[in-house]
């Protein structure tokens, strides 16, 4: 179900959605266009998919595209991911080949006619060039960890970015010398879509049930892709140590994502793994089963993130949302989140999550506490409605002055002040 910005209203309240009409109004019939490497699977598509259509309510023709490529494409762009969030992996010329021709055949297919071009990620980077330029202005989104790259991979890119009229990253932490005007804008969850809308017990209860998880006995889960930076492998290990005292149960819930071709490789290990543990439920679901994962992350009793790279961390969002005490790894964006004992609890390792699992089963009511504050923190934060905010100030910049790494806050502030003026 699309809903209007109305909606959000009893949410975030009748100002911001007011702001963001007034803002909006002087950017009417502003062509946006979105380009970024999968529809499905992932943060960035979750974030598109709720985003374009909103804008588009404003008064902006915003449309999304998104990227095509062969296997081998993919492979390259996934050791780039990897690579830039810090894997030691050597660039091939090969490998340079393979992304550019995806590049040039997506250029004579993906109309970017925008007069603002917002570029995702480091997979469609390559898609701004002297000869699809044009009038338009270029954003390049960064929506990953930059802030310790594989050098050789953040060279060949930096080519491209730095080209940009402007970066967006989602953390200080993150931000890179790209050699263009950064902002910052951290990413945001839907509050009203079936991911994260509220459910009642019974729809809760349904899910838990059909998937073999027993409702009446604690439950740990992670929800996310299969993939080692998530380390579910730690997760499984922390389980294991936990179980020996309390009768938790698993759940390891992920998907396929198009564009992340390592996934089934890890998956299959972690399925060896469960098979002679009924209280394991490794799960791998549909990338259109966001009712599932919402009842999932609202049946668990502790969720758990304990990633050790993260660009942001979406399913942390998501359980906080849910009012859920987190464990998550104290990485990327995850810190910006989570608020140490404030708002759920950070950890280093192995030992971090086996201990504070047992501290939040001995103590409901600090668990309790966290998951409230944990929801207060991403109203006030991290909702669709100020991530639309942000991207209608940049908009605004990327089409006027101002350099340096910005604070979209301080840049509102900048904006206001003009127009005061
Ligand atoms: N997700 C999903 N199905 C899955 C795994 C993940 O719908 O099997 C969603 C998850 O709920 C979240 C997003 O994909 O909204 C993952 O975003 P995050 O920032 O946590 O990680 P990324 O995959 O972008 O690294």
């Amino acid at each position: 179900m699309e809903h209007t910005l109305a909606d959000y209203a009893p949410i975030v309240g009748m100002e911001a959605i007011q702001e963001i009409r007034f803002r909006a109004e002087k950017l009417e019939g502003i062509r946006l266009r979105h380009v970024n490497s999968t529809s499905v699977g992932g943060g960035v598509a979750e974030i598109l998919n709720r985003l374009v259509p909103l804008m588009r309510e404003t008064g902006i023709d915003a449309s999304w595209e998104v990227i095509r490529g062969g296997e081998a494409f993919f492979e390259v762009t996934k050791a780039m991911h990897n690579a830039l969030q810090g894997k030691s992996i050597e660039l091939s010329e090969e490998m340079k080949r393979t992304y550019l021709a995806a590049q040039e055949e997506n250029m004579r297919r993906i109309p970017l006619d925008g007069d603002v071009n917002f570029i995702h990620d480091p997979q469609p980077a390559g898609l701004l060039s002297p000869s699809t330029r044009g009038g338009a202005k270029w954003v390049w989104r960064c929506h990953i960890d930059l802030s310790n790259p594989n050098m050789q991979f953040w060279d060949f890119l930096r080519a491209y970015v730095s080209g940009y009229d402007a970066a967006v990253f989602s953390s200080p932490k993150f931000a890179k010398d790209t050699g263009t005007r950064s902002f910052i804008i951290p990413p945001s969850i839907d509050p009203l879509s079936d991911k994260n809308r509220e459910l009642d017990a019974e729809q809760v209860r349904r899910v838990l049930e059909k998937h073999g998880i027993d409702p009446s006995r604690p439950v740990l889960t992670q929800v996310s892709r299969f993939d080692l930076f998530k380390d579910p492998f730690g997760v499984l290990e922390a389980y294991r140590r936990i179980r020996k005292e309390y009768d938790v149960q698993l759940v390891l819930a992920g998907g396929e994502a198009t564009d992340d071709p390592e996934g089934a490789s890890v998956l299959s290990r972690l399925c060896a793994e469960a098979v002679s543990d009924p209280d394991i439920h490794v799960l791998c679901l549909p990338a259109t089963a966001h009712l599932e994962i919402n009842a999932l992350q609202r049946g668990s009793t502790i969720v758990l993130q304990k990633s050790i790279k993260e660009g942001f961390g979406l399913t942390v969002t998501e359980a906080l949302w849910k009012g859920k005490p987190v464990i998550a790894g104290a990485v990327g964006g995850i810190t910006l989140q989570v608020k140490h004992r404030i708002t759920g609890i950070l950890v280093n390792s192995v030992d971090g999550v086996v201990h504070y699992t047992k501290v939040l089963l001995n103590h409901p009511e600090f668990a309790e506490t966290l998951g409230r504050n944990g929801r207060e923190h991403v109203r006030q934060n991290f909702l669709l409605t100020r991530h639309l905010r942000d991207y209608l100030v940049l908009v605004v910049l990327a089409r006027t002055g101002a350099g340096g790494i910005i604070p979209l806050d301080d840049a509102i502030g900048a904006i206001d002040a003009r127009e005061a003026v």
